[in-house]
């Protein structure tokens, strides 16, 4: 059975490895090429956007590809929309693996707003320390905000042009643990946490930070589902596919 995994998240890299030691399965992983050395895979790896829903589509058929797994990041939400289109069209099942969305506990000071642009504006015009850990790719819009000293974290090194006027770089891939995280905020002073609600255990850390320090998060909602059917665990991605194996 020919399957599709759209990656780029510990999710895409987990079932890839669950799905390499199946036989009955021949499985290839697809990359965006977003970071400069991606996560070791244990499958076939292609590179690059497939150009929109139709070079999605014209793949799909070309390889003979039988079901798709959306495993990108939830806020990868145009390749999640261009999935749902591009699988109807080609008539292949999809799925979205996806972690749950990290939600507050009660002692929690989170902001929610609803994109790059909401965080800027929150963070007010009184001059702030920001951990900011939105992804190389989200630095620009604050920009907008130059009056802030930002503590960016990314995995690849930001263009010159992509950081903000005022900032500390520090460059690491999570797993981050909780003495870490609260090392670094007081390090470096960190009096506000701004983040994208991407969920998961890798980068969690932060949100445990922020409240033992009683720091406030400007937590960034996801984008809207694509519609297609979710699941966060492994096994259920798992029997999901085994029961759409086309029967012989
Ligand atoms: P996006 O805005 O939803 O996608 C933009 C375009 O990039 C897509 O239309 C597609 O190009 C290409 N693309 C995205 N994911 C792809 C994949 N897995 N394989 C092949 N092409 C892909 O995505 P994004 O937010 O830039 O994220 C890019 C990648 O980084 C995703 O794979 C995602 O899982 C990962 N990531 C994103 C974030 C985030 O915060 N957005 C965080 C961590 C990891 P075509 O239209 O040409 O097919």
């Amino acid at each position: 059975m020919r399957v599709l995994i759209l990656g780029g998240t510990t999710e895409a890299t987990a079932l890839s490895g669950a799905l390499a030691e199946r036989r009955d399965i021949d499985a290839m992983l697809s990359l965006a090429g977003r970071t400069s050395a991606p996560a070791e895979s244990a499958l076939p790896t292609r590179v690059g956007g497939f150009g929109g829903i139709e070079g999605l589509a014209v793949y799909l058929q070309a390889e003979g590809i039988e079901a798709v797994v959306d495993a990108t990041h939830p806020f990868a939400a145009q390749m999640s929309r261009h999935a749902v289109a591009a699988c109807e069209q080609a008539g292949v099942p999809l799925l979205v693996h996806t972690r749950p969305a990290w939600t507050p506990l009660a002692q929690d000071r989170w902001t929610a707003v609803p994109d790059l642009e909401g965080a800027v504006a929150a963070l007010g015009r009184e001059p702030r320390t920001v951990f900011l850990t939105v992804g190389r790719l989200s630095l620009p819009a604050f920009a907008a905000a130059p009056q802030h000293t930002y503590v960016v974290r990314s995995i690849d090194a930001p263009e010159p042009g992509e950081l903000p006027p005022r900032h500390e770089l520090v460059l690491a891939r999570g797993p981050f643990d909780l003495a870490a995280e609260t090392t670094l905020m007081r390090r470096f002073g960190v009096d506000v946490v701004v983040t994208k609600n991407s969920g998961g255990k890798a980068t969690a850390a932060k949100l445990e930070a922020a409240r033992t320090l009683e720091l406030p998060v400007i937590m960034v909602d996801r984008p809207p589902p694509s519609g297609a059917q979710v699941e966060h665990r492994l096994p259920a991605v798992l029997d999901w596919i085994e029961a759409h194996r086309p029967t012989p």
